[in-house]
């Protein structure tokens, strides 16, 4: 399988790593949207958030903790963005899980991808609850 991040998680591509433990590894992002940006995975290749079972996003959260906790000692940012693409119409452009942990200060020109709108109560409580018949399946 031709993964990029795969390839990193096992030393045949380059890359700037930050933190490692038996399920997880972290590196900085060749794109950063801020210095200090860095990309949390799982060792284990998975697609997406459909794909990943619940004990590995649990370690891959915890790790993004760690590496947030890390980034703010380090850098000292205003704020963290963790942020999670899964699927292309999501953003999502490289195919093996990952959590983005964005260092974020007041005058950066980063901007929130949508407008914060209030939506209908019926439409919200038509959602809620065809979520809730599904949570757990
Ligand atoms: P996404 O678009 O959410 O799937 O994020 C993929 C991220 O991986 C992007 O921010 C890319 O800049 C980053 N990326 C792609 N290739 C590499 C690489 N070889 N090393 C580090 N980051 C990478
Ligand atoms: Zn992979």
């Amino acid at each position: 399988m031709d993964c990029i991040f795969c390839a990193i998680i096992e030393g045949k591509a380059e890359a700037e790593i930050v933190y490692e433990d038996e399920a997880t590894v972290a590196f900085m992002d060749i794109n950063p949207a801020n210095p200090g940006h860095t990309l949390v995975v799982p060792r284990q290749h998975v697609r997406d958030v459909f794909d990943i079972d619940e004990e590995t996003a649990a370690a891959v959260m915890r790790a993004a903790v760690r590496v947030a906790r890390a980034i703010k000692a380090a850098l000292q940012p205003d704020g963290v963005n963790l942020m999670q693409a899964s699927g292309p119409a999501a953003f999502q452009s490289v195919f093996h899980f990952h959590f983005h942990v964005v260092p974020r200060w007041w005058d950066d020109s980063l901007k929130l991808p949508w407008r914060p709108t209030p939506g209908a109560p019926s439409v919200i409580q038509a959602a809620a609850s065809r979520i809730r018949e599904n949570i757990g399946r």
